[in-house]
């Protein structure tokens, strides 16, 4: 699990076009996973071998070209109360405004790492401009280009340094999240799985923020839920808004190895439950989706649950492998078998394949369809293996790894869904010299 980053500031600072400097760098070397769109205001990052998510927080306040002043302040409390460290973007030409006092005021509150960063300071000229940002109270401030790059790594070496370390989790136990968007039924699915407060068995506190997970003991199963304390603070900041749920999200995901994807039936698995999904995806996570309030749904024939699960599936391409239920909360149908299932996925996940036994089974089957020929040149592949990281990837020894296309390794990757069960979990194929 990374940590995660906000970036924060009024509009035009230059926010997107910092955020896309830093995910698009990393993007040039860890290829996209071929047709997921990315989120534009949410990514990962890294610098000196750190990882991190970072968040353009501006992006998800609607109507941000004249933003209010409640939106900015509630953009700023949550990116306070979700991120390990803050970056607070102001604008060199244009100099100190009323807002950025507002928004400096709320961060000299906060214990947590903020970072002032002054953008636009294209040339040494601007760089005295800068100055008057003192004046904010924040103390030294990093001056930097977004446009030209410059002063970026500056900001990112104090950045890093200052993030908590990387939890390597070592519990055994399955740790899932709840996510999906405001009104699903989230709330009422974790009250209806651990029914009282008694069946909490320990709580472990997160060690470099205030996320918990509880540890659960429930139908025979053992499980820690990732951040009910932040359901348990609902009413400090009002969920209807998109934004906090994406936040919430974003930070509950990291922290799992499972989501259950939740919406809700009658309203339909539309593009925000989506953005969720493939959040959850890029993040190499496993996935449960969860079609609650199926009480509410008449005229319940076969061919609706057909209907549904094929609309999902075209909606999450290429990576459909994933189990569908159709739950209700209210009722409590199926909430047994989401967990199972939930369980199993967790299993699939950290499945490993013996190298001896993969190559028994995929030899052959690359054999009798082999990559077909690129530029005239023939790719043989003689060797393959699963990596031992801790989500499903495998690596192809070939003569020629860059002749072989996506299709081809995706024709891979659906051979191994068919031999080796891997529902829900998302996978890397990659192909490598040898
Ligand atoms: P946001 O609203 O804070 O996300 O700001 P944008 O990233 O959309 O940038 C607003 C405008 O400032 C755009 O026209 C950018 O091209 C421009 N801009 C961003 N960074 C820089 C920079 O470092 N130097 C200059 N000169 N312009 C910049
Ligand atoms: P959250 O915002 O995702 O945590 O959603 P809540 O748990 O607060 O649920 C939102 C509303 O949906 C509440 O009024 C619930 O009672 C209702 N609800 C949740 N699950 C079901 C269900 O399976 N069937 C029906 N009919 N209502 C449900």
């Amino acid at each position: 699990m990374g940590a995660i980053v906000a970036i924060v500031g009024r509009p035009n600072v230059g926010k997107s076009t910092f955020f896309n400097r830093l995910i698009q760098r990393r993007e040039a070397i860890v290829d996209a996973t071929s047709g997921v769109t990315r989120d534009r205001h949410y990514g990962k990052s890294d610098w000196n071998g750190k990882e991190f998510s970072l968040i353009d927080t501006g992006g998800y306040v609607l109507g941000s070209d004249d933003i209010f002043e409640q939106e900015i302040d509630k953009q700023v409390e949550l990116a306070i109360l979700e991120a390990d460290a803050i970056i607070f973007m102001v604008d060199v030409e244009t100099g100190v405004t009323g807002m950025d006092e507002d928004v400096a005021k709320l961060l000299r509150r906060v214990n947590k790492p903020v970072f002032l960063a002054v953008n636009k300071v294209d040339n040494a000229m601007r760089e005295e401009d800068a100055v008057e940002f003192y004046s904010l109270g924040l103390g030294d401030f990093y001056t930097l280009s977004s446009i030209n790059g410059s002063g970026t790594g500056e900001l990112l070496d104090a950045l890093v340094e200052k993030l908590p370390e990387v939890e390597n989790d070592e519990s055994e136990l399955p740790r899932f999240a709840v996510v999906g968007r405001p009104n699903a039924g989230k709330s009422s699915f974790i009250n209806a799985l651990i029914g009282e407060e008694r069946y909490i068995v320990t709580d472990i506190a997160g060690t470099t923020r205030d996320s918990i997970d509880t540890k659960y003991n429930r139908f025979g199963f053992e499980f820690n839920l990732v951040d009910t304390a932040g359901i348990r603070r609902k009413s400090k900041v009002k969920e209807d808004l998109e934004f906090y749920s994406v936040m919430r999200s974003v930070r509950a995901i990291e922290h799992c190895d499972v989501c259950l994807l939740l919406f809700d039936a009658t309203r339909g698995f539309d593009g925000q439950v989506e953005n969720i999904f493939w959040l959850a995806a890029r993040n190499n996570k496993g996935i449960v989706i969860l079609v609650n309030k199926w009480d509410l749904v008449e005229d319940k024939e076969t061919n609706t649950m057909k209907q549904y699960t094929q609309r999902i599936k075209k909606a999450i391409e290429p990576f459909t492998d994933v189990p569908i239920l159709f739950i209700s909360v209210l009722t409590k149908q199926r909430i047994y078998k989401a967990i199972e299932t939930a369980v199993e996925v967790y299993q699939n996940r950290s499945k490993k394949i013996k190298t001896r036994h993969f190559n028994d089974v995929m030899l052959p089957i690359i054999e009798n369809y082999p990559p077909p020929a690129y530029k005239g040149k023939f790719v043989k592949i003689k060797f393959c293996t699963q990596l031992p990281t801790p989500y499903p990837q495998f690596a192809f020894f070939c003569n020629l790894p860059q002749y072989v296309r996506d299709p081809y390794k995706r024709y891979l990757e659906n051979k191994i869904r068919e031999e080796f069960d891997f529902t829900g979990v998302p996978m890397t194929v990659f192909m490598r010299k040898k």
